[in-house]
């Protein structure tokens, strides 16, 4: 073995050596329906003057550490209840490590619950903070399996349970009452997060519901809105389980540019919201006629991105790469998910580039 190869080997951690980086396609010259972004910019006005309060931001200086602007904005705007606040990562991906960090013991191993294929970052995370992690499977038709969830926590005990509200990769709304019933089953020893990345194209929210749930986490993020290359995620909590998580957090894990971007953002939130609510309408139209195409099982979806079931997935997918249109394959993550892709919605021009691209593919 080479120097450096021992060297790798007597430093890095066996199960990280084992893993490999978190996997992003390059999409140069495609059309881009893999990682469920917004794909409206803001309108010119609004750029130029975005651009001229980014020109007086001071980068010689340290963030402000208090972050209480945009902290203030977004509670303001993005319905936070009274009497709570937030604390940001840098991305929600940030966070979830924050909250893995916070809750992994020292003395025992700590436990994650979550379904099971979900959001692949709660296992990441679970795993680099050294605790356990357990997957529950979602059932055949990739509903939460409510009972199996109420076991491993009866068993388990875990400290965290994550819950993708709507689910990523599957697209679906878990019921209100099966993630109160989690939360219930965890007072007193563990924290339901409820993910609301989707919030936007779901209008479902557990935020409003957190003074009800001492022991529920809401986090949610700025990516899908539009402003996923800011990387800004926030979450809220009680403000003793938040003053605890902000130990953890990077002093200055919010950039200057990215606190200014995101507090014009959200002054102009309106634009968002109906990026957003043309987003839901394509939605609609896409599931309308991925629908009628034989041999395509469309799932239900209450996110930007719609989850279907092909003959073959990966004669799919490889076709429309050839036709320059990148979808996410997700028939490998999990057996629930054969023979499955998901697809961003996208801009009316663009779902029907992919449904002709898709319409030939099938052909083929
Ligand atoms: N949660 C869920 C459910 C997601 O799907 C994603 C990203 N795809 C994230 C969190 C992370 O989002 P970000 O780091 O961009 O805020």
């Amino acid at each position: 073995m080479s120097p450096i190869d021992l060297l790798v080997n007597s430093t890095i951690r066996p199960d990280v050596r084992a893993v490999a980086s978190y996997h992003v396609a390059d999409a140069s010259g495609f059309i881009k329906l893999d990682a469920m972004e917004n794909p409206y910019h803001l309108p010119h006005h609004l750029r130029e003057d975005l651009a001229q309060r980014l020109a007086d931001v001071a980068l010689n200086r340290y963030p402000a550490a208090a972050y209480s602007t945009i902290k203030q904005r977004i509670i303001d705007k993005l319905g936070v209840p009274a009497g709570y606040d937030v604390i940001l990562g840098n991305g929600s991906d940030e966070l979830i490590s924050i909250l893995c960090m916070a809750c992994a013991m020292q003395d025992r191993r700590a436990t994650v619950v979550a379904p099971t294929p979900s959001f692949v970052m709660y296992q990441r995370s679970a795993q680099f903070a050294g605790m356990d992690y357990v997957g529950v499977p979602l059932k055949a038709d990739l509903t939460l399996d409510l009972p199996a969830m109420l076991d491993a926590i009866a068993k388990h005990k875990p400290a965290l349970v994550f819950l993708s509200y709507p689910n990523n990769p599957t697209g679906n709304l878990f019921t209100e009452e099966d993630i109160v019933a989690i939360i219930k089953a965890l007072d007193g020893f563990g924290l339901a997060v409820v993910d609301e990345a989707y919030e936007p194209f779901a209008q479902q929210t557990f935020m409003n519901r957190l003074p009800e749930f001492p022991n529920l986490v809401v986090m949610r993020t700025v990516s899908k809105l539009g402003l996923a290359g800011i990387r800004l995620g926030y979450m809220s909590a009680a403000p003793q389980l938040l003053a605890e998580f902000d130990k953890v957090r990077p002093p200055y894990n919010i950039n200057v540019l990215t606190q200014v971007a995101a507090e014009f953002a959200l002054d102009h939130v309106e634009v968002l919201n109906q990026q957003a609510a043309a987003l839901r309408a394509a939605r609609a139209d896409l599931t309308a006629a991925l629908a009628v195409m034989p041999g395509v099982e469309v799932f239900p979806s209450a996110a930007n991105f719609i989850l279907i079931r092909v003959p073959d997935s990966d004669a799919s997918h490889a076709k429309l790469l050839s036709h320059k249109v990148l979808i996410k394959n997700v028939s490998k993550m999990h057996s629930v998910l054969a023979n499955c892709l998901r697809i961003t919605v996208s801009t009316p021009e663009e779902n029907s580039t992919f449904l002709d691209a898709f319409a030939a593919s099938q052909a083929a």
